[in-house]
């Protein structure tokens, strides 16, 4: 049965998306089945893995909100093994139009029950917000990865993360595990980095990554490219680092086993 992985964290630009494609694209490449969920309404990660939004009859939002089998949203992706249910800005309304129906929260674990044999890993792309798509990704999830982005004030917020976590927990999903920390946007010529580098390992120990992601040009571009950076620059440092992470997820797995 595949893994289920969140990309959580409510605060917007540290990277969860560029880590949702990478990840993805990176565990498909080393031969494993991967689908990519995207439920946040900007449908970052659906364009991120070369899939034109325009051209989309039904999304994310369908399957949320009116039911319709998660199946019949899984497409292809450019890269081989990786699937992905795209979302569409229609998925705005969701938020808002999950409130009164009943059991709201589980929506989207009970979508995924069906085709989760059918995958190694679902990996899926959060919107910056502790909302009800959020937590219905914490619901489905096993495990949750937080990207922090190496910055001032990286450890702000993270607080109110790991209490949704354990309300989530106790409520809802007894199971849900911290996958692990991700360091993202480093910049090594800062000592402001390796500072928050010293700060976050004090607080999170041995649940943070070992791969630690640089601040790359290379990342940035790709997505404008609709390719995961490992078909963009297969060479660049950002593609090495996703793929190493990708490898740790994959270690986390076999060490509960
Ligand atoms: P989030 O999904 O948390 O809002 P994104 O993954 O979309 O964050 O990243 C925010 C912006 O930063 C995007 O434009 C993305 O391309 C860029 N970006 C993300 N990670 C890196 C990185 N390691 N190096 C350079 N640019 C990055
Ligand atoms: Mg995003």
């Amino acid at each position: 049965m595949g893994k289920v992985i969140a990309i959580a964290n409510q605060k917007g630009g540290v990277g969860k998306t560029t880590t949702a494609v990478n990840l993805s694209a990176c565990l498909a490449d080393l031969g494993n089945r991967v689908l990519l969920v995207d439920i946040d309404p900007q449908g970052n990660a659906t364009s991120g893995a070369g899939i034109e939004k325009a051209d989309m009859d039904e999304c994310v939002y369908n399957v949320l909100v009116e039911d319709l089998e998660a199946e019949k949203v899984c497409v292809p992706t450019v890269v081989e093994n990786l699937e992905a249910i795209p979302a569409t800005i229609q998925l705005a309304g969701a938020e808002i139009e999950l409130v009164p129906t009943i059991s709201r929260e589980v929506r989207l674990k009970k979508a995924l029950e069906p085709i989760r044999e059918t995958y190694d890993y679902i990996i899926i792309d959060c919107p910056p917000s502790l909302g009800l798509l959020t937590i219905n990704a914490l619901t489905a999830a096993d495990s949750v990865l937080i990207p922090v982005q190496c910055e001032y004030y990286a450890l702000e917020g993270l607080s109110q993360l790991l209490n949704t976590v354990r309300l989530v927990q106790k409520h809802l999903n007894k199971q849900l595990a911290i996958e692990g920390v991700l360091l993202t946007m480093f910049d090594a010529r800062t000592n402001l980095g390796i500072q928050v580098i010293e700060e976050i390992k004090k607080y999170f120990q041995d649940k943070v990554f070992r791969s630690i992601i640089p601040r790359n040009v290379r990342l940035g571009e790709a997505p404008s490219h609709g390719q995961p950076i490992i078909m963009y620059d297969p060479k660049s440092r950002g593609a090495e680092v996703y793929s190493e992470l990708a490898k740790e997820v994959i270690a986390n797995v076999q060490r509960v086993r």
